[in-house]
């Protein structure tokens, strides 16, 4: 089988700029599995559809015209053509895509549409649920926790880079009101696979928390 590596985790722990280094440096395929959710919650948005409409987000979700160009150094996501990647970075977009991610059968219509992304030579799988749910059969699975503090403010750093003005304390409401509904809906809530390594990112430069990755892949 084509080997995929999981990195699972709340909102801010890190897994994006993890797992685009590691995709870069293996030459290996890049999941953002969180863009599909929240290019879905655009889509949805567009059209005035509810996040509690499930047969329409249903409907939505197996058809999106969604692709994604370029691979782990430079992703570029569009929606029909056209380039969505600012838009999707949106606290509100973030905040609606775990709005509708919490129905089991929005999900389930995401799910093959992420598993088309395992390719050789291998894929880098970031998401909530790539362990448990997308790729349980994954040999490296590895779920990156981090303070709600820490997570705030790198977040915070995140959306001031791209000209976003917000209050840590803002910041730190949405993620934890995230992590909340993450966690507690019955369907894929957020926790690590039984298998999982736990990594523990709090007060640890990337660099840091890389190296004990690779250390991870290479056993
Ligand atoms: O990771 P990101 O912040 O882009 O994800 C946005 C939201 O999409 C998450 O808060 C979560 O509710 C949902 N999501 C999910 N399963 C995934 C990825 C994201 O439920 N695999």
């Amino acid at each position: 089988a084509i080997p995929v590596i999981t990195l699972d985790g709340p909102g801010g722990v890190g897994k994006g700029t993890l797992s685009r280094l590691l995709a870069q440096s293996l030459g290996w395929h890049l999941l953002d599995s969180g863009a599909i959710y929240r290019a879905l919650a655009y889509a949805a948005r567009e059209q005035g559809i509810s996040d509690q409409d499930i047969h329409a987000l249903v409907d939505m979700a197996r058809t999106l015209p969604l692709h994604f160009q370029g691979d782990a150094g430079q992703t570029r996501v569009f929606l029909a053509g056209e380039p969505i990647d600012e838009v999707l970075r949106q606290p509100e977009i973030g905040e609606m895509a775990s709005r509708l991610a919490v129905h089991p059968p929005v999900r389930a219509a995401l799910l093959e549409r992420q598993r088309a992304f395992r390719a050789a030579p291998g894929l880098i799988a970031d998401g909530r649920d790539m362990g448990t749910v997308v790729f349980p059969d994954a040999p490296l699975k590895v779920f990156l926790t981090a303070s709600v503090e820490e997570r705030a403010k790198r977040r915070l750093n995140q959306l001031n880079e791209q000209g976003v003005n917000a209050s840590l304390s803002a910041v730190k409401t949405e993620i934890a009101a995230r992590d909340e509904r993450d966690q507690r809906r019955s369907v894929a809530p957020l926790q690590p696979a039984g298998d999982a390594r736990i990594l523990d990112t709090s007060g640890q430069a990337v660099s840091e928390t890389l190296s004990v990755l690779n250390g991870w892949i290479k056993d």
